[in-house]
């Protein structure tokens, strides 16, 4: 007891916040309850000096430290082991902005910022901040540069790791790594802040960012389109982006089984249509462009009747069935919600084996209809509840039961994840494609990745961190 009181107060000594050794069950387990733990206590820094001074302590007196940020991450990543041996740092508190540059349009936060709270600060700024998830209002910029955070703008912008210009960080043994440029060019040796991006807390803990940020759109509609299959979706995506590449911010894809679990949930969620369709897709358009939002000679914005003749221009080439058009703001709004609510639809409905997949945009239609007509084959329980960034070739492949009671999902998930990942392979794409790896993929991460990119990663950890003290347990064992 002794020990630990010591631990406490030196611990203490170099931080503001108070200690929280008691009622910290929240930062214990993860979002979908799978993974769960136990830490000495909870540290809560608000400055990069005290996370330094956090590791330098940790590291003399070999304590494993738990990065965690909004603790939405969905593979145990910010969850501690049972050991009782590691000090979580949460860093919520951590929550600056430190610099808006409008002229570079960057924008330089604090590890700990609520993503929501960034989005709306920028958009005050007449910008608009591109990482955009369902988690919004509590995950953090530090998480979502830790686990590399795709989303739904990953079509337009690219992914975290394409939009960071410079990183903030803080080594295992505490020494601080100031890379927070903003240069577009820099080839000043290796970009070792993309390296940090997507580490997951094992290389550095991650105290501030300098991410682009873009200028806002003057209008947005989005269209939640009746589509036949997936060759359709395929080439639906490939006209617009000849149609109107430069106006698509999105591009998501629904199955007809995750939308039935969404109404069901959320009943009070609209439906688009009377009957829900077997495949669709969601399409939101924007424009930066003044000139868009004049007035044609119909009453509509030349923006309005572009998207409603790229849309008549689909139907009559055959290529989608049906679409609705939101005419308002509070419409476009609507129709995300659909698509934001699917999570935590599923999550409510039952148990699923969440499958985080990306396939090349050539190969999808053969892994879509090759993987479905394998699983319906053998597993005649399951079905398939496909939605996701169908743009940037990314699913949410989660498989649930036809009939919860018989609970066959979850006796076959070994055999029914085999099956998918021998698919992914067959067709070179990724089985994680952006919720990493944290304690739940390791095993797949050892049996997938090329092993001499994976003795190369472990060689980095532990020339980085030789006490193996940063998320000990996350990506390897
Ligand atoms: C409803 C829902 C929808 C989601 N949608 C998406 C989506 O569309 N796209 C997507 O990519 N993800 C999605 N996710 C997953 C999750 O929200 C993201 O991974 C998010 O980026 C995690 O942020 P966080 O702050 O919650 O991180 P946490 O869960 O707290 O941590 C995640 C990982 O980052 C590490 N970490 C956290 N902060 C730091 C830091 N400052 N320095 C170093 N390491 C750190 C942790 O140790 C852990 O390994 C979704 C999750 C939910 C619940």
């Amino acid at each position: 007891m002794d020990d630990k009181n010591n631990l406490f107060k030196e611990f203490q000594s170099v931080l503001k916040n108070p200690i929280m050794i008691e009622g910290i069950e929240q930062y214990l387990s993860d979002w979908r309850g799978v993974f769960e733990g136990k830490v000495k206590f909870v540290v809560f820094p608000s400055t990069t000096e005290e996370v330094s001074k956090i590791l330098k302590l940790a590291n003399k007196n070999n304590i494993p430290i738990v990065p965690q940020g909004g603790n939405t991450g969905l593979c145990g990543g910010a969850t501690p082991d049972n050991s009782g041996n590691s000090i979580l740092i949460n860093f919520t508190k951590l929550n600056n902005i430190r610099n808006i540059d409008l002229l570079g349009n960057t924008v330089t936060v604090e590890a700990g910022c609520i993503l929501e709270n960034v989005l709306n600060i920028v958009q005050e700024k007449d910008r608009i901040f591109p990482i955009n998830l369902a988690a919004k209002g509590s995950c953090t910029i530090g998480g979502n540069l830790a686990t590399n955070a795709g989303g739904i703008n990953v079509l337009k912008y690219g992914s975290t790791r394409d939009l960071v210009l410079g990183i903030e960080a803080v080594l295992p043994n505490g020494e601080v790594i100031n890379n927070l440029n903003s240069l577009h060019k820099d080839n000043t040796g290796y970009a070792l802040h993309k390296l940090l991006v997507g580490s997951e807390g094992t290389l550095a803990i991650i105290t501030a960012a300098t991410i682009r940020i873009f200028k806002k759109p003057k209008a947005s509609i989005s269209c939640f389109i009746k589509v036949k299959d997936i060759d359709k979706s395929i080439e639906t995506l490939h006209m617009l982006q000849s149609l109107v590449g430069n106006n698509i911010e999105a591009f998501e894809i629904m199955s007809k089984p995750i939308l039935e679990i969404v109404h069901k949930q959320f009943p009070k969620i609209s439906k688009p249509f009377a009957a829900i369709p077997e495949l669709s897709l969601l399409v939101e358009f924007t424009t930066t462009s003044e000139l868009d939002l004049n007035i044609d000679d119909t009453g509509e914005t030349i923006f309005q009747n572009k998207i409603i003749n790229v849309m008549s221009h689909l139907i009559e080439n055959n290529l989608i069935d049906d679409a609705v058009i939101s005419q308002s703001e509070h419409q476009n709004k609507e129709l995300w919600e659909i698509r934001e609510n699917a999570n935590i639809a599923q999550m409510q409905e039952g148990f699923q084996l969440k499958l985080d997949l990306s396939i090349p945009i050539e190969n999808m239609s053969k892994f879509w209809k090759e993987t479905s007509e394998e699983l319906k084959k053998k597993h005649t329980e399951v079905k398939i509840c496909s939605f996701g960034h169908l743009g940037d070739g990314n699913l949410h492949y989660n498989l649930m039961d036809e009939d919860k009671s018989k609970g066959y999902v979850y006796k076959n998930q070994s055999a029914l994840k085999e099956l998918v990942y021998k698919k992914i392979k067959k067709f070179n794409g990724s089985f994680s494609a952006e919720h990493g790896i944290g304690q739940l993929k390791i095993k797949e991460l050892k049996k997938y990745k090329d092993q001499n990119l994976l003795n190369l990663m472990r060689t980095i950890k532990n020339s980085v961190d030789p006490k193996n003290i940063l998320n000990p347990g996350k990506l390897f064992t």
